[in-house]
């Protein structure tokens, strides 16, 4: 097995607000070296950092709006969103939690502060990813995976080093709670003070890491701080990452999908006619109704 190396290390790019509710600095495909195709099938990486959010009694959050052709994976670490969406689910994602939701087909939904946060504010912290689906799952009707606290798979690190959270794939033995159409890794490494851990992926996975809270080093040498995210280069298996202090660390590492990429706002397809079918299908009323 020989070592993985480093591409780039990448500090976030200014914040746009998404709604008026979530501050995001988006990694993927808004860094230039971060295309679609560089980072698939993590198609989408939006990170709102930590923020220290206002009791408000106005509600923030995101309206209806639609998704069709992959999957979106939101992440709280601090803070609670609810989301509502046309097939009648609601639901609360918690801090420490995992929402997985399988737009596939077409789905429409709203993403809000949930209503008590929302009044007593706080800290707010929290990663959106959107993950490719190869064409022929496109089709899959909609649906969600709720990987609450009391769902989420661990693996304890020796030496009271930390846990290593898997969401999705698997680490030492360990399987995520999520299922996934194409192989994806997707781990929290919640890390405590003179913690090592190893990992190792595929070398033509695409592999990064965004670093949540504290100040990593990666193969012992390259420091990596609060809100950078690394990617990996398409050689080697193995990394390590170590940490002199209480560190938190996002792993991502999945198949490449060998398609073509066709992306119009929160419509993700292979060409152009699917697209332009898709913005018919949403005029239509075809992903149902959300007020
Ligand atoms: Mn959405």
């Amino acid at each position: 097995m020989s070592r993985k190396n480093i591409e780039l290390i990448i500090n976030p790019p200014a914040p746009h607000m998404v709604g008026d509710g979530f501050k995001m600095h988006n990694f993927i495909p808004g860094v230039p070296q971060l295309s679609m195709q560089r980072t698939n099938p993590f198609i989408v990486l939006d990170y709102n950092s930590l923020t220290e959010l206002a009791p408000s009694d106005h509600v923030r959050g995101v309206g209806a709006h639609p998704h069709k052709g992959f999957e979106t994976v939101s992440i709280v670490y601090h803070g609670k969103i609810a989301h509502t969406d046309s097939t009648g689910f609601h639901g609360v994602i918690g801090e420490g939690e995992v929402q997985w939701m399988t737009a596939a087909s077409g789905i429409l939904h709203k993403e809000y502060h949930e209503e008590g946060f929302s009044k007593s504010g706080g800290k707010f912290q929290m990663v959106q990813l959107w993950v490719n689906l190869p064409s022929e799952f496109k089709k899959e009707p909609a649906k969600y995976q709720s990987i609450t606290r009391d769902k989420m798979s661990k693996y304890l690190l020796d030496d009271n080093q930390g846990i290593i959270e898997v969401i999705s794939g698997e680490y030492n033995g360990i399987k995520g709670s999520a299922s996934t159409y194409t192989p994806i890794h997707m781990y929290n490494a919640k890390l405590n003070p003179g913690a090592k851990a190893n990992f190792n992926f595929p070398a033509e996975y695409n592999s990064m890491l965004l670093v949540i809270e504290g100040n990593i080093r990666v193969n012992g040498e390259q420091k990596v701080a609060t809100d950078q995210l690394l990617i990996f280069e398409n050689e080697g298996e193995g990394f390590e990452i170590s940490t002199d202090e209480k560190s938190v660390v996002l792993i991502l590492s999945g198949e490449p999908i060998k398609e073509p990429i066709a992306a119009h706002g929160p419509f993700v397809m292979n060409n152009r006619e699917e697209i332009l079918e898709a913005c018919n299908e949403f005029n239509l009323g075809k992903f149902g109704y959300l007020e």
